[in-house]
């Protein structure tokens, strides 16, 4: 098992709650085959590749959002219906740069 599928196996657990794993952008539940790797802040945006900058998204979103400013997604997100809540908990993560902790950390 390479460093890649570790990685990607320990985001998709810390992301999981209850064994249930949604999309970080949107809720949708998505199985383990079907997740994307999406960074908040976009590589080419300077984002980096480590784990902090790191969630799982369907695949959807992380085509959808592919390397738009945080803002711009903010505001597609908003029209799709996505709650407040999630969004701004995104926008916190993407100003600041500080380690997206899902677990316990209410986004609903
Ligand atoms: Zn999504």
């Amino acid at each position: 098992m390479g460093a890649k599928r570790n990685k990607r196996k320990a985001l998709i657990n810390r992301q999981s709650i209850d064994g249930k794993l949604t999309c970080f952008y949107c809720d949708i539940q998505i199985n383990r085959e079907n997740v994307s790797i999406d960074h908040i802040v976009a590589r080419k945006k300077g984002g980096t590749l480590r784990r902090e900058n790191t969630v799982c998204s369907c695949s959807d979103c992380n085509n959808e959002k592919s390397n738009k400013p945080p803002q711009k997604w903010a505001k597609e997100l908003r029209k799709r219906g996505i709650s407040d809540a999630r969004i701004d908990s995104y926008m916190i993560f993407a100003r600041n740069k500080v380690p997206p902790y899902h677990k316990g950390f209410d986004i609903k």
